[in-house]
């Protein structure tokens, strides 16, 4: 199922010539090459990693993948789930860890979804799900 989620994209002409010159040699929509690209893209590390906030000297922050988890009441029930894959920085001397709020907010979101389909369904509640099993359980 595809929702309405409008995002606002700045492109330059050329970038927006290949996407038309893309969608038309396969005769497909401007939106449906756009959802293919993000499944298939692959992000690289950012060129500069960010400093420890907590440090007085310059700590490089280290790019990491972290598993969340997450205690969630459902009626009279207790769930713990571990959202796994969470892209994150943490500083390698004080373990302090930054997650991007963005990213965060739409986790909250996913959550939100994710405990209607388990309730709805009556599915057995996984112990771990990753963001990309979340991702298609959303679109499910
Ligand atoms: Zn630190």
């Amino acid at each position: 199922m595809v929702r309405d989620n409008m995002l606002r994209v700045r492109m330059t002409d050329g970038e927006m010539l290949l996407l038309h010159a893309k969608a038309a040699r396969e005769r497909s929509s401007l939106s449906e090459v756009i959802r293919r690209a993000v499944v298939e893209y692959e992000p690289m590390l950012p060129p500069k990693p960010g400093l420890c906030p907590e440090e007085d000297e310059d700590v490089p922050m280290e790019s990491i993948l972290y598993d969340d988890v997450r205690e969630l009441e459902v009626g009279d029930e207790k769930h713990t789930i571990t959202i796994t894959g969470i892209p994150a920085e943490k500083c390698p001397k004080c373990g302090t860890i930054i997650f991007d709020l963005d990213l965060m907010a739409e986790l909250e979101k996913a959550e939100l979804r994710m405990v209607n389909y388990f309730t709805r369904k009556g599915k057995e509640w996984p112990e771990k799900i990753s963001i990309e099993e979340l991702a298609r359980l959303l679109d499910h």
